[in-house]
């Protein structure tokens, strides 16, 4: 019998794998290392999928080049010249026209309303006599003090609104802090001045994207852990997890004992799924807990390009998506000849209408909503098909830190379960956020198995920090 510490990680997200990969590279004589996911393919809501030789994403993915250099320098390895470095060239839909996105000066000043610039020259010029709350309480708070009316009018509220499902003031100021990269007039101008060489911060508007399409890091990721021993079983969704026993039933009725477990699956499903008692408190937080569901509404067109951009970015109400991409701008892939593939990315209640309607339908509203932009796709569309996500952005409304705060004191008496990732942590991060929780809890557990419950508190006070880009 093995005297190895058994390590089960709940979810083969980028999280989850991230953690089997290093822990392997740097300890694997000491552990085996299992993990289980509940569908038939690794990445989460990073994985990918091919359809008539068009590659799709889940909706639109880059790897930012804020990415930490050590991690950066293993997905390099791992994908060797297929990590292609690409510009940027997005656009967003603002007062009936196109403008690049993220902003440039020119726009600002050249293609926008005067009366728009003007506003926005006026915020700036009154930020000083607004007053500064101590502690604002709500995304309107933090925004209207940081950016003035004009730029939340238009855009971020709206955008807030359609992405998370709640007006600007029933949402917590942290979803201001944390989601928008841009919060404040100084570091709108920094990027928008971007564009003069001297103010572009490294990796400004480039990104990462692998020439297969995003999930080719996680497969590859994947085939690294069962490469150096550890074992990746799809299909294989979390049933129960005992942690008086330390047994985890998984759902072809595997029984799959652990020394340490580590779940990066969303709060509800793993309290549903934890045997034992729990206080009425945390039953009532987790039934409250929201998050985000999306619609991935994807369209096969017979055509060899659409548009030359990778995403167009849709802040309005009455546009039923908030994002479009073109999959084959990201890799500037010109295969297969003929046709393209769209991804209409539609945020939406889990349960609710739109969650509910039928593909076909759905279809023809984006179709509807791309006519009503000027992006029409009439006589071209030869295919259409939707995807869907429960789990797409964690919502934060206004009471929702003390429900975290409530199931997290609760999360914390179960010893020898740690909480990483998106889902577990019940944050907006990006994919390099959590592909870094996973190195950090790695770096948690000694060359003799023992877990270092005080360093991973303090990386996570260092994941607080953590602000998400677009
Ligand atoms: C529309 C959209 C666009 C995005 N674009 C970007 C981008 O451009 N750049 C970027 O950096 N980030 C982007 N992100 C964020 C990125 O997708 C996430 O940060 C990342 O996938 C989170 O990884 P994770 O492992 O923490 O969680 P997840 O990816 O959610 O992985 C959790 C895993 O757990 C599995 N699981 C769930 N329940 C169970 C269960 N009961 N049993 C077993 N397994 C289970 C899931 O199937 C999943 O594989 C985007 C997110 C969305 C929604």
């Amino acid at each position: 019998m093995s005297n190895k510490k058994k390590i089960v990680i709940i979810g083969a997200g980028p999280a989850g794998l991230s953690l089997a990969y290093y822990l392997l590279c740097n300890k694997k004589n000491n552990i085996s290392v299992t993990v289980i996911e509940k569908e038939d393919a690794v990445g989460g809501l990073a994985t990918g999928f091919e359809h008539k030789g068009l590659i799709f994403d889940f909706g639109s993915h880059r790897l930012h080049p804020t990415t930490k250099e050590h991690l950066l320098n293993d997905i390099r390895g791992i994908l060797g010249d297929d990590l292609l470095d690409r510009p940027r060239d997005g656009r967003m839909f603002l007062l009936e026209r196109f403008v690049k996105f993220p902003p440039q000066l020119t726009d600002f000043m050249f293609h926008l309303p005067l009366s728009f610039f003007l506003g926005i020259v006026g915020d700036m010029l009154s930020k000083p006599f607004r007053r500064k709350m101590k502690n604002p309480r709500t995304f309107s708070d933090v925004l209207l003090y940081g950016l003035g009316k004009t730029i939340c009018t238009h855009f971020y509220f709206p955008y807030a609104k359609k992405l998370w499902g709640l007006a600007p003031d029933e949402l917590s100021a942290i979803q201001a802090q944390r989601r928008v990269s841009a919060n404040n007039i100084g570091k709108i101008i920094m990027k928008v001045l971007s564009v003069i060489p001297i103010f572009r911060k490294k990796g400004a508007g480039r990104f990462f994207y692998p020439r297969k399409g995003f999930c080719q890091i996680f497969d590859g990721f994947a085939e690294k852990i069962k490469a150096m021993g550890g074992r990746i079983l799809l299909s294989h969704e979390l049933k129960s997890i005992d942690p008086g026993e330390k047994v985890i039933v998984a759902k072809q009725d595997i029984t799959i004992p652990y020394d340490l477990a580590f779940s990066t699956i969303p709060i509800p499903d793993f309290i549903g799924a934890c045997k034992g008692k729990k206080p009425d408190a945390v039953l009532q937080a987790c039934k409250n807990v929201k998050y985000r569901g999306m619609l991935f509404c994807y369209l096969i067109l017979n055509t060899q390009q659409f548009t030359r951009f990778d995403a167009h970015y849709f802040p309005q109400e009455n546009v039923l998506f908030s994002r479009l991409s073109e999959p084959k701008n990201y890799s500037a892939s010109t295969l297969p000849e003929g046709i393209t593939g769209l991804c209409a990315e539609i945020p939406c209640e889990v349960g609710g209408t739109l969650w509910k309607e039928k593909p076909d339908k759905i279809a023809s509203l984006v179709i509807h909503s791309l006519r009503q932009v000027g992006l029409p796709v009439d006589g071209l569309v030869a295919e259409s098909f939707l995807k869907r996500t429960a789990f797409a952005y964690p919502s934060y409304d206004l009471d929702f830190e003390q429900r975290i705060e409530t199931i997290e004191t609760y999360l914390d008496t179960l010893i020898d379960i740690v909480f990483l990732g998106r889902q577990a942590l019940f944050v907006h991060d990006n994919t390099h956020h959590t592909i870094e929780m996973g190195y950090c809890a790695a770096d948690c557990l000694s060359h003799q198995g023992e877990w270092d419950k005080e360093k991973w508190n303090s990386y996570r006070k260092e994941f607080k920090e953590h602000v998400v880009e677009d």
